[in-house]
């Protein structure tokens, strides 16, 4: 397939990739030429010769086998050579070809291989102890609160985003090759990263041994060349993401899931909005316009409630019968706990790490801070949301009702390292007065804009 794409583009193209058999046994040579035509192989097939006469003169740059004892002959004389096992296998794409490569020990020699298992070896029969892993190794995901960060949310990538759109990839890979050791400046995510960091070293202190940890996984479509430089701007900054995930262009859905993400951030709505259509909690981040100082003490996160922490079937009401008719239907169905909305697992999963703090007696000290604003009013609408939050066993640290007042000014007050709503309008208000405000595209919120609907406004300019 590969070859074939090699020749649409150049047909008298030389470097292609040449496949050769070397038959283990002489006997079934009919039978074999039989399958390369049937399945339209473009195959030679190999001289008669001794094996590592043949592998000399063929000089393959991969040689694949289910013969072991060939296969290590093959790697010490110093051919890349792999022992390949039966099994089923569907579904690979007939378009890419995907080569997964581990690191230490296939790409790379095995000394650090061999360091970490010599030392741990010895710490074994030394302190069986020391040898149980130290604090700072990876947790497993379902243990950890993992969030899935995007690089250009992590990093601020706008200048490099420019050469690439402008100049195209191979510009840009060179560019960013260029400025290697010169780290990107923070992104909109990164007081949010600093902070979780800040919440682990405290959880480390008081439980050395504990897996229950945010761990973050950086996810990136960049070009893995460009991984250098991310990897420099993480060290640059002191941040612990041990996670790469290099979509290559691809959807991040698949490694969401298998990673267990908790939450995932990004600066793309529609890989967002996919995300919240599979049930990982996501939202979309801007950049502030100004920026207010924060906390390096305490992570705060602020979550709208309708179509946020709760479904949007109450917002349904409000936009299609007006306020009235929603604070009738809230006092009517006040006992009644709202469905859970896209973000309600993350607050779950913070809520599970504030209380470690609580069972250490830190209830005042806790590092994390947990804020619902929402445009409701206490009086009339207010108890339905505190009794669903009760009902899930949730709480928020701080609940404030702006019965329709701006948001902005009051998010100014707590300072959020992030802030959560599903309408753009909160979201900007949020952002004019430098809070960090990611959009969550869910619920009946996305089809209105300042309480009108979108498709209707348009109508109306026609
Ligand atoms: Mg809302």
């Amino acid at each position: 397939m590969v070859n074939q794409r090699l020749r649409e583009l150049k047909p008298a193209v030389r470097e292609q990739i040449k496949i050769v058999l070397i038959p283990t046994s002489r006997q079934y040579m009919d039978h074999l030429n039989k399958n390369i035509k049937n399945y339209n192989l473009n195959i030679e097939i190999a001289q008669e010769k001794p094996f590592l006469d043949l592998l000399h003169e063929i000089k393959p740059v991969l040689y694949l086998s289910t013969n072991s004892h060939n296969v290590k002959e093959a790697i010490g004389a110093g051919f890349g050579a792999a022992t390949m096992f039966l099994g089923d296998y569907d579904n690979h794409s007939a378009e890419v070809l995907r080569v997964a490569f581990d690191g230490d020990g296939v790409l790379f020699s095995d000394e650090s291989e061999r360091v970490y298992k010599e030392k741990g070896l010895q710490a074994f029969f030394q302190n069986e102890r020391d040898q149980e892993g130290t604090s700072l190794a990876l947790p497993k995901p379902s243990n950890a609160v993992t969030i899935a960060v995007s690089s250009r949310t992590l990093f601020n990538m706008v200048k490099e985003r420019k050469v690439f759109e402008e100049e195209g990839l191979e510009r840009y890979v060179a560019h960013q090759l260029e400025l290697e050791d010169q780290p990107f400046t923070p992104g909109v995510s990164f007081p949010f990263v600093k902070a979780l960091m800040n919440v682990n070293a405290r959880l480390r202190e008081l439980y050395p041994d504990s897996e229950e940890l945010f761990d973050i996984v950086l996810m990136t479509n960049n070009h893995a060349q460009v991984g250098v430089r991310l990897i420099n701007s993480i060290n640059y900054y002191d941040l612990t993401i041990e996670r790469f995930c290099m979509t290559g262009g691809e959807s991040p859905i698949g490694y969401l899931k298998a990673y267990m993400t908790n939450l995932y951030l990004s600066k793309d709505s529609v890989k967002v909005q996919e995300a919240i259509g599979e049930g990982i909690a996501a939202a979309t981040m801007f950049p502030s316009d100004s920026e207010n100082e924060l906390s390096d003490t305490q992570l705060r996160v602020a979550f709208d409630g309708d179509a946020v922490l709760f479904s949007d079937e109450s917002e349904i009401i409000v936009k299609e019968h007006g306020l009235d008719t929603f604070f009738r239907h809230e006092k009517e169905f006040e006992n009644k706990p709202l469905a859970q909305g896209p973000l309600k697992c993350f607050l779950e999963a913070l809520g599970k790490l504030q209380r470690k703090f609580y069972a250490k007696d830190q209830r005042i000290s806790c590092p994390i801070r947990t804020y619902l604003v929402t445009a409701r009013s206490a009086a009339s609408a207010g108890a339905r949301v505190l009794k669903t939050l009760r009902s899930w066993g949730l709480e928020v640290d701080e609940a404030l009702f702006l019965a329709g007042a701006p948001k902005g000014p009051l998010l100014q007050k707590i300072r959020p390292h992030i802030f959560f709503d599903d309408q753009m309008f909160h979201i900007e208000g949020a952002q004019e007065l430098g809070t960090i405000a990611a959009h969550v595209p869910y619920g009946i919120g996305q089809k209105y804009h300042k309480g009108k609907r979108m498709e209707t406004s348009d109508a109306e300019k026609k």
